[in-house]
């Protein structure tokens, strides 16, 4: 049945989506109850969408405790053009090279993007442990001219993850959130800009959330196409041309879900922490027979890595776990083995069900 399939997503991204949010959608694309008519043919210029914005911005505030300093804005192009924004908006002439913690897939895409941009400079690379470590931010020997350094706190693919580590104080941090952002309290006042899509762990894939300090802002060149410069987007509050309605819809059900149902980050937090640690548990307690790709240190708690050392065997596993209804478990194209995603949606109970599967697919094949 298609509802056991969904409570059994662990999918990288776009990632599972809370039940009672799924619901509510479903209801809101026949008719939504506040307007009466589809939540597809919503104008952006309604007053409805316009207080939905709104809405969205205060509940992102609340649950992270963000300080008026920051500016909110709701953007499109992923966090691939976040990539190629941020140089173009926040390094220059004025200051040395931009600096990249390349520890994993996304944060060498995210390097290599901005370099097409802007020269940078890479600041920590994590090659030569195949990316299976990560660095202690406070430790780097960073530039005090460089125009920002930038890392992403949790790497998707390899499943590292930095948590709440100190960051060099001495220049502006951005960090990219796109997969952990809202699993966890976060000390924001850190950055100086932090930036997440929507499709891992806030809503459906078109919406990219950026909160951008507004000191950074002043150093935005003049000249910059309207729709690539982050003043623009903050001064129409993300209404300049047609945003992405319907992912901005489920974004904020998602954040009233986090604030009334869970409870807020805090208690996130606890719940993501008992997720991990049974999936963890599970495959350590096989011993050899199972190789997690991350060190311990860094072991994300959004994305757990592993293999059976062998590759048929991990195709086996991802047999096995489908015809239990689990979904998404492939390993992305770049690592192969299994990928594990326990994003904020994915319940403690689907979860239970993955251990319980690791645990007789062991039994039987190996
Ligand atoms: C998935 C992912 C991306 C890619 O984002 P797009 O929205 O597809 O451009 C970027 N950064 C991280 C950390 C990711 O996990």
């Amino acid at each position: 049945m298609t509802t056991r399939r969904n409570e059994f997503n662990f999918s990288g991204g776009p990632g599972a989506l809370p039940a009672s949010v799924l619901l509510q959608t479903q209801r809101a694309i026949e008719t939504l109850p506040e307007t009466g008519i589809s939540v597809l043919g919503m104008s952006h210029r309604s007053e409805w969408f316009v207080s939905l914005v709104e809405e969205a911005s205060q509940n992102l505030r609340a649950l992270l405790g963000l300080s008026d300093e920051y500016e909110i804005a709701f953007m499109q192009g992923g966090s691939s053009l976040q990539f190629a924004t941020i140089p173009m908006n926040f390094a220059g002439q004025a200051w040395a090279p931009p600096q990249y913690v390349s520890s994993g897939y996304w944060s060498r895409r995210a390097t290599a993007e901005a370099q097409r941009v802007y020269r940078c400079a890479v600041a920590w690379d994590g090659v030569h442990s195949r990316y299976s470590e990560l660095p202690d931010l406070t430790k780097l020997d960073i530039d005090p001219r460089a125009a920002y350094l930038h890392y992403v706190s949790n790497e998707t693919v390899e499943g590292l993850q930095f948590g709440a580590q100190e960051g060099p104080s001495n220049v502006p941090l951005i960090a990219d959130m796109s997969s952990d952002f809202l699993s966890a309290p976060i000390d924001t006042d850190r950055y100086s800009m932090i930036y997440a899509h929507a499709q891992k762990n806030l809503g459906p894939s078109g919406v990219t959330v950026a909160l951008v300090k507004r000191s950074l802002l002043e150093r935005v060149p003049d000249g910059l196409p309207a729709i690539l410069d982050y003043r623009t987007h903050i001064e129409h509050r993300s209404n300049y041309n047609t945003p992405p309605v319907f992912a901005i819809y489920v974004l904020t059900l998602v954040s009233r879900w986090l604030r009334d149902e869970i409870g807020g980050l805090q208690s996130m937090c606890a719940i993501n922490e008992r997720k991990s640690a049974a999936i963890y548990g599970a495959l350590e307690s096989l011993g050899d027979a199972v190789r997690i790709h991350a060190k311990a240190p860094w072991r994300s708690r959004m994305n757990v890595a592993f293999s059976f050392g062998d590759e048929r065997l991990d195709r086996a596993f991802i047999e096995f776990t489908g015809e239990r209804q689990m979904t998404g478990l492939e390993g992305h194209r770049s690592l192969g083995g299994v990928r594990a995603s326990l994003y904020n949606a994915v319940t403690e109970q689907a979860v239970a069900s993955l251990c319980e599967a690791i645990r007789e697919f062991a039994l039987a094949r190996i």
